[in-house]
Formats: C-alpha cells, structure tokens, sequence
C-alpha cells in the first residue's frame, strides 16, 4: 500500500460487535485474565488503542513493532536508555532537539554513561563513536537549524560495529523520510508535532525491529510512560490525514522558502529544500519532499525579530510544531532557551533567527502575512 492509504487502512481494530468502521475507544484498565496468554494493561503498552496506532506507525515507517508513550521525550529517553547503560558511550549531534540535548547534559553522568557531542556531518559522528559507544543519536532535518545529515552514512558505519542507531524523525515525518529504509535501528517521533498534527495532543513512538521494541518495551513498562486510549484515538483520527496534512505542508514551505529567500530583510534561509542550501543534494537523495520546517534570520540591523513576530495577523507565535495551522518562534527563547548563550552561538541559533511550521492553509496568505510584517516597501 502507498503511504496515503496506509494512513487511512492500517492498523484499525476492527469492531466485530457493532462492525463500525473507526477503531473503538476501549477505555478499560482491568481485562479478564482467564484464557489469555497476556492480559492488557495500558502500562504494559499492549491495549487495543495502542496497538492499533503502533501498528499504522509501523506500516508508514515500514518497522516490524514499536511502542507508544506518552510525550516524544519517553519515547527518546526510553529508546536510548534501553541501549545505553552505566560504562556505555553516547553519540550525539550537538544539533538535537533542545530536550535531547538536555537530557545528556543533565542526567547521562549520574547514570553513569559517558556522551560526546558531535557536529552535523556523518564523518564528525563517526569519529566521535569510541570503543564503548553502544548508541548513535541523531535527527535530521534538525531544530530548528534544518541541517541534514547523511543518514545512510552513520547506519552504515554503526551497523559494522554494533552501535544501535536512533534517529529523531520528527521533522520530516513518516511521509517524508523512513531511516529504516536507510539502515536505521530506531525511529523516534514526538507525536505530539505532525503525527497528532492539530496542536491538541502530547504523544511519542519508537519504531523498530521486533528484537529492538521488546527491549524498548521491556524497560517503557518500568518508567511507565504510556498513553491512554482517548489520545490514542485522537492520534489515530489524525494520522488518517497525515499524508494529506504534509503534503501540503511541504509545498507551502517551499513557496514561502522561496519567497523569503529574495527579501532585503531576510538575511538566510534555512530549507533543505532549496537548491542552494548546503544539505540539498543529502536530503534529496533521502527524503521525498523536504517537509513543513523552515528557519529564517532576519537582519537585525533592519528588522528585530521581537518586534517582526508582533507585526505578524495571521501566523501565531507559538512553541511546538507540526499543526494544521502556521507557528512561528524565536529559538533562543523557546525550545532552545536552556542551552548557554555561547553554546546556542557556536552552532548558529542567533537571536535573529525564526522557526516556521507551515500549516495547510492557502500559501498566498501566508506569504502575504510574511510581507507586510517585513514591511519593506
Ligand atoms: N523532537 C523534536 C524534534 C521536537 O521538536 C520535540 C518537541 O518539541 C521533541 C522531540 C520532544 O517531544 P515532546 O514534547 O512530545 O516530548
């Protein structure tokens, strides 16, 4: 099946008592016992509202199981947890996700597990791997820089020596990008931006092999961060649209990347979509479109980025990402804000810099927004 009937047939539970055709809400937290092998739990990850999402995931990334929780940062600390341990050595690319980054700077030491942050490139993070690396980590694109990197590379490099690799999928969505397919061990999304895709949920899956997601599993059941049914169904509901919702997404991005790109009082752009863009070629020969994320900086000699965001009618300055509707915010006050000032410079999230999610709504709009905030004329 391609991706856009996948998202509207796979994994719905099929209800033999009324034969409706949505998967029901089954909000049950005690199930009989008698006759099974293993009895549902929602915190042992295995309702019929989980399954029924994980298996639709797992059909769009093309994974053979996966497991579902209750924010992107479960699935993420989980899946790494599940790989690294006291003694072990984590990659990481210094561009992850704010709350990635944070989580091996705030916890990886007490846990006893040493990390090396990386650069951008598959060839810094390879040769940051060292003979107890147990786990790579990276995204691509990344937040909110939209750097990409050469996913088949780091597998590569990774699978020769045993190193489990998780990847952050989150940017380019499952319509866009499937590391699996790459050579990937993990995918992680948070579910909460274009899975759930209305600014309305907080969920989070990891994706993987059989093997991979039985450990996952294994240790999600001990920290316990599942999902309950209702927002299941609601994800469920949501990704039926997922590919309807992105690809729309992607085409406006690219329009208003290519209109940004000409203004005075732009500075740079930042889309792995444009032709010029330094992670172009990468990206195209690993994603189908380049997705609904893109950053900008403005020159701040002629335009402050506070004062740009308040000019703004349509477009809401709002955290997250990933909705139906257009957001936009100020890294280095938002998902970047706990990482140091010098830190945050080193590798580019200036104070002049803007991440955009496009929504779905007309492109002109949108653009017409963005023109009259820059006010150039
Ligand atoms: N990964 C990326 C790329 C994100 O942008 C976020 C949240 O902003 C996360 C992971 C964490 O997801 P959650 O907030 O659902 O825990």
């Amino acid at each position: 099946m391609k991706k856009d009937t996948q998202c509207v047939h796979s994994g719905s539970y099929r209800d033999s008592v009324t034969r409706g055709i949505n998967t029901p809400i089954f909000t049950s937290s005690a199930y009989e016992y008698l006759d099974r092998e293993e009895c549902p739990y929602p915190r042992y990850f295995n309702t019929p509202n989980q399954d029924a999402v994980v298996r639709k995931i797992c059909a769009l990334e093309g994974a053979e199981d996966g497991v579902l929780f209750s924010s992107g940062m479960a699935a993420m600390s989980t899946a790494i947890l599940a790989f690294a341990g006291s003694g072990d050595h984590v990659v990481m690319m210094d561009e992850l996700y704010g709350g990635t980054h944070a989580f091996a700077t705030d916890e990886f030491q007490r846990l006893g597990i040493g990390y090396s942050f990386a650069a951008t490139d598959a060839e810094s993070v390879c040769r940051a791997a060292t003979g107890h690396t147990k786990v790579i980590v990276i995204e691509s694109p990344t937040n909110p820089l939209l750097s990409v990197i050469d996913i088949r590379q780091v597998a590569a490099f990774a699978r020769e020596r045993g190193i489990t690799t998780i990847i952050d999928n989150t940017f380019a969505s499952p319509v866009n990008q499937n590391p699996l397919e790459l050579g990937i061990d993990i995918v992680v999304h948070s579910g909460t931006k274009y899975l759930g895709g209305h600014s309305d949920i907080c969920c989070g899956v990891a994706v993987t092999s059989r093997d991979k997601a039985g450990r996952v599993r294994a240790l999600a059941r001990h920290l316990g961060g599942s999902l309950n049914a209702i927002t299941c169904y609601l994800l469920e509901r949501s990704l039926k649209t997922l590919a309807l919702r992105v690809g729309r997404q992607s085409e406006n991005a690219l329009q208003i990347a290519q209109f940004l790109k000409g203004r005075e009082r732009v500075r740079r752009v930042y889309y792995p979509g444009l032709p010029d863009f330094p992670g172009h070629e990468i990206a195209k020969s690993q994603m189908k479109a380049y997705g609904g994320m893109l950053s900008f900086e403005l020159d701040e000699r002629q335009l402050d980025a506070s004062k740009f965001v308040t000019r703004l009618r349509l477009i809401t300055p709002a955290v997250s990402l990933g909705g139906v509707e257009t957001t936009i915010c100020a890294p280095a006050v938002t998902s970047h804000a706990k990482m140091s000032a010098a830190e945050r410079k080193r590798i580019g999230i200036t104070d002049s810099l803007l991440r955009l999610s496009v929504g779905i709504e007309d492109a002109g709009d949108l653009i017409e927004d963005l023109e009259q905030a820059l006010m150039e004329k």
